[in-house]
């Protein structure tokens, strides 16, 4: 019994949500007993006592004016602490049996005077009242029991007391309607109470569902190894940046940031040492973040900045020194420190493009500048740099259109066996005649075949073209024919190699494709069989640029190929150089070991070419002997090549003491 009446002290939640409802219930129930007393007063006014009609009621009303004034402000103020909600409930509970023990009172009191018809109105306010009354507290049980309690049993017995039937009947009346609604009244309080607890529940579980999901937005978007913003946060950023940017038209800058040979502290410590360097280059990073500066990392060795409200260039120069500056301290790398540069690309908006993407890829266009050029420094994307992206996308469309048939041809130049003066071979060299551009050098335009995915196109068209002009030389020359990574890489155009080969009518042995290391590289063992595939053809292989990648001596082992090519880097330093004689002497003497053969390319002057062949180099391809011509200058270029050595064996001359300013002229 006593639980019935217990109140939400536990629970101040639930006091909470009860007041809410009540807030607009309570003032409402007080205007209607207002109305209700003035009523029975005004009926009762003539026949009963002063003191019943005016002064108490007067009371009872101004109690009820006072506890509605209360309410009523109350309701624009919400209960600030749990306590206050509590002892309002308290209150209005109290209020309850006090003002319930008045009105019966007060009521009862009114019943001896007048007629029957003022006796029904005193037991039809009070059953009036009541249910009225108890509607309105219906969510605090122990208000709506109490009240229920002090009026209820007071009326049941006052009417019975009266042995009128009437009044009986109604007051049993009475009494049932107020059970009934009590009954309901505990099944609506259990339900609201559970409507108030599984809306907390929900509103709990929202909140940690509110939580993970931020938790998950915070690491989706942090960088796990440095803790630093990840990519992701980079171009969110970088695109509220830009729209304040684009509604202010303040200025601000993209920088890239990529660590300087990274990638051999992966290759000699191994990735976990990688990964503890990348760490704690992000931790001092991290200190150049705030304010205007955001920093990320992109991934990789990569980090980005976004410099916001970045006025001067200077700005940019004291971000830089202030990267430099956190860098500079040795850091730990493997078992040693060392010291850890980078270079940095940086793009301003608006000059450098309007969009996120435009900016970003400025951006990274001059940190690759950077890294070509001024590795360790500070590029910023100019104007120069837009007109180079405009030329090659100019290329780049002038290529997709191009109808390789009629634009391409190939040009050709030999490679000499100087001690017998003879052509051994040509390697054929493509060239673009665009009617838009002009002459196109191939190492423009064959980086764009490559980007592009046409290179196997091109090939095919270069391939037939050249072998259409090798079939009818003079037997004992081949044709050298340059292949890219692409090439080997791609099953269909080596299909289609093969083909045109065969086609061709010249026979395999008479041809070589040259291939660079690079082409290995990328993917060595698609390329290996691509190789394997060509030499069962029975055509040559040689490997090109020799000395300008890794110059594994694996690949040649590997690969069983036929000829090396020394780059031409070496000769331009062979006069004059310390390291690059040595170098070729050393190739050249391990091609003789391993039976290749061996190709000197980029002579230029008759000095180089008197150094190449006493450190035994007899094949050699330079300008000196002569620039790449078109096919129908092979034919002259064969027989002017033999009619020298002829002379020179007339006269006694000896091969390596070349001395042909007439060969140069070519
Ligand atoms: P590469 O295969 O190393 O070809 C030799 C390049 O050196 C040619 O440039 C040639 O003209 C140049 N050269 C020859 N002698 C000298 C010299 O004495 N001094 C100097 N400085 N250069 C000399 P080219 O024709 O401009 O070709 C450049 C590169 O383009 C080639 O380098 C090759 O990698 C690529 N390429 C040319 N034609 C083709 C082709 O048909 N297919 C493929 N995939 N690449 C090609
Ligand atoms: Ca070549
Ligand atoms: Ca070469």
């Amino acid at each position: 019994m006593l639980a019935l009446f217990s109140l939400p002290d536990h629970d101040p939640e639930l006091a909470a949500a009860q007041l809410d409802m009540l807030s607009d219930q309570v003032p409402l129930m007080y205007v209607i007993l207002f109305s209700n007393a003035v009523t029975l007063a005004l009926t009762h006014y003539r026949y009963a006592p002063k003191y019943l009609t005016i002064a108490l009621p007067a009371g009872l009303i101004l109690i009820c004016c006072w506890r509605f004034g209360l309410w009523i402000r109350w309701r624009h103020r919400r209960a600030g602490s749990a306590v206050a909600a509590i002892m309002r409930i308290r209150s209005l509970v109290a209020a309850a049996g006090l003002l319930g023990s008045a009105y019966t009172v007060w009521a009862l009191c009114l019943f001896p005077y007048g007629g029957p018809y003022l006796q029904c109105h005193v037991e039809f306010f009070m059953a009036i009242t009541i249910v009225c009354c108890n509607f309105c507290l219906m969510q605090v049980r122990a208000a709506a029991l109490l009240l229920s309690v002090v009026v209820t049993i007071p009326f049941i017995v006052f009417f019975i007391l009266t042995r009128q039937p009437v009044l009986i009947a109604i007051a049993l009346n009475m009494f049932l309607v107020t059970a009934g609604m009590i009954l309901a009244m505990l099944r609506n309080h259990e339900t609201f109470n559970d409507l108030i607890v599984s809306k907390r529940e929900l509103t709990k579980r929202q909140q940690e569902t509110q939580r993970l999901s931020d938790e998950n937005l915070r690491l989706a978007n942090l960088d796990m190894l440095t803790s630093l913003p990840n990519r992701r946060r980079f171009f969110a950023e970088l695109e509220i940046v830009m729209s304040a940017a684009a509604q202010n038209g303040a200025r601000f800058a993209v920088a890239l940031l990529d660590l300087d040979r990274f990638k051999g502290v992966n290759d000699v410590h191994g990735h976990a040492a990688g990964d503890r360097l990348l760490t704690q280059i992000g931790l001092r990073l991290k200190r150049l973040a705030g304010g205007h500066i955001f920093i990320a990392r992109l991934g990789g060795d990569e980090f980005g900045a976004i410099l916001s409200d970045c006025q001067l260039d200077a700005d940019i120069a004291d971000f830089a020194r202030d990267v430099r500056q956190v860098l500079e301290g040795p850091c730990v790398v493997g078992n040693r420190l060392a010291k850890i540069a980078c270079s940095i690309g940086v793009a301003i908006y608006p000059q450098a493009g309007s969009t996120a993407d435009e900016l970003f890829e400025r951006a990274d266009y001059a940190l690759y500048h950077g890294k070509q050029t001024n590795k360790g420094g500070v590029v910023i994307f100019s104007d120069e740099h837009e007109t180079s992206i405009r030329n090659a996308a100019r290329t780049e469309q002038a290529f997709r259109l191009a109808d390789y048939e009629a634009e391409m041809w190939v040009a050709f130049q030999p490679i000499i066996d100087v001690m017998a003066s003879r052509v051994i071979a040509f390697e054929a060299l493509a060239r673009w005649q665009s009617p838009e551009l002009g002459a196109v050098a191939p190492d423009i335009f064959i980086p764009v075949a490559e980007r592009t995915q046409l290179i196997g196109e091109l090939t095919a068209v270069l391939l037939t073209k050249a072998l259409a002009t090798a079939r009818n030389w003079p037997a004992p020359i081949s044709i050298c024919f340059n292949l890219s990574a692409q090439n080997l890489g791609s099953p269909e155009t080596m299909a289609a190699v093969r083909r045109i080969v065969k086609a061709s009518g010249v026979p395999p042995a008479r041809i070589e494709f040259e291939v660079t290391e690079s082409a290995l590289l990328q993917d060595f063992e698609q390329a290996a069989a691509a190789i394997d595939r060509l030499h069962r053809m029975g055509v040559r292989v040689a490997l090109d640029d020799f000395g300008t990648g890794f110059s594994s001596l694996g690949y040649v082992h590997r690969l069983q190929l036929d000829k090396i090519k020394i780059d031409k880097s070496f000769v331009s330093d062979v006069v004059h150089g310390r390291t690059a004689p040595a170098i070729i002497k050393t190739v050249v003497a391990l091609c003789r070991n391993l039976q290749l053969d061996c190709v000197v390319e980029g002579v230029e002057t008759e000095a180089q070419l008197r150094a190449v062949v006493l450190l035994g180099c007899t094949h050699v391809q330079g300008y000196f002997m002569s620039k790449p011509v078109a096919e129908e200058a092979v034919t002259r270029l064969v027989e002017k090549i033999a009619a020298l050595g002829r002379a020179r064996a007339l006269a006694g001359i000896e091969p390596e003491a070349l001395q042909s300013p007439g060969l140069a002229a070519n």
